[in-house]
Formats: structure tokens, C-alpha cells, sequence
């Protein structure tokens, strides 16, 4: 199997069953971004959690709606996310943003993207590249705005 086919069967899978979907409870913020150019819309809640090494993406929820890339893309952050401690998430984050914006240049690392680096493809279709970043660009916009992490009381 060609590595394209690997990708799109990759999008395709997460697309069909999308990880983590669905809106949950408790949260500490949530947002709604809109990618007009396709009709892409997500509503995207984040909470974090204390610990002793900083803060941590405790969950990620959303509900997507519009095509294929966009809801896939959302599942693969939401997976790729949860768990892991915000700073590291952040660089992620900025690694998938590398990713697309790099015009298909860009040869990504699969220990860090996992099944980020299906997007690949997608980079070298600048319509596209908006529907694969918004979830990412959501998450990004919801963290910054927690502002009361759950103690790690709460969390237990
Ligand atoms: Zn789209």
C-alpha cells in the first residue's frame, strides 16, 4: 500500500469513528471556531488538571460537524492530547502547525504526530489546510482561556 492510501485510510477511519467525540463535563472552557471557506464547525471543551510537574490536558471534548479532514482531524488531537502535560501539548501542537503549514515540505516525526502525520497529504492543499488545523486551533484558544485547573484532588 502506498503511503497516501495508508494516510487517506487513516482520516478515513477516525473520520468514521471519530475518538473522544462528544461533549463531556466538567470543563474549564469552551469554544466554537467556524471555517467558513468549507462550512467546518467545532465546539471544543478543554480541562486541565493540576500535578506536580504543571499543569495536564485531563480532556478534550468537541462536536464536530463539516468534512472529512475536519472531523478527523479533531479525533487524532483529541488522542494525540489528552494525557499529556499542557507544555508538551503546546509543542505538539506546534509541530502539526509545521506540519501544514509547510506546504508538503515537511517530513513528519510519527513518534511525536502519531496519527498526525496522515495530514501530510493534506498539506499540499492550502483549501484543505484550514479544515485540518481547527480543532487544533480550537484547543489552543480554549487552554489559554482555563484559568482554574482541577486540583489533583478533584481528580482522584
Ligand atoms: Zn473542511
Amino acid at each position: 500500500m502506498d503511503l497516501n492510501a495508508l494516510y487517506q485510510e487513516i482520516i478515513l477511519d477516525h473520520y468514521k469513528n471519530p475518538l473522544h467525540a462528544g461533549l463531556r463535563e466538567p470543563y474549564g472552557a469552551e469554544v466554537r471556531h467556524v471555517n467558513p471557506t468549507c462550512g467546518d464547525e467545532v465546539t471544543l471543551r478543554v480541562q486541565l488538571a493540576e500535578s506536580a510537574d504543571g499543569p495536564v490536558v485531563h480532556d478534550v471534548s468537541y462536536d464536530a460537524v463539516g468534512c472529512s479532514i475536519s472531523q478527523a482531524s479533531a479525533s487524532v488531537m483529541a488522542d494525540l492530547l489528552i494525557g499529556k502535560p499542557v507544555a508538551e501539548a503546546m509543542s505538539v501542537h506546534e509541530d502539526f502547525l509545521a506540519l501544514m503549514q509547510g506546504k508538503g515540505q515537511v517530513v513528519p516525526d510519527e513518534e511525536r504526530l502519531e496519527d498526525g502525520v496522515a495530514f501530510a497529504g493534506v498539506a499540499k492543499f492550502p483549501a484543505r489546510v484550514k479544515c485540518a488545523l481547527l480543532a487544533w486551533m480550537a484547543w489552543k484558544d480554549a487552554t489559554a482561556q482555563v484559568t482554574t485547573p482541577l486540583t489533583e484532588e478533584e481528580v482522584r
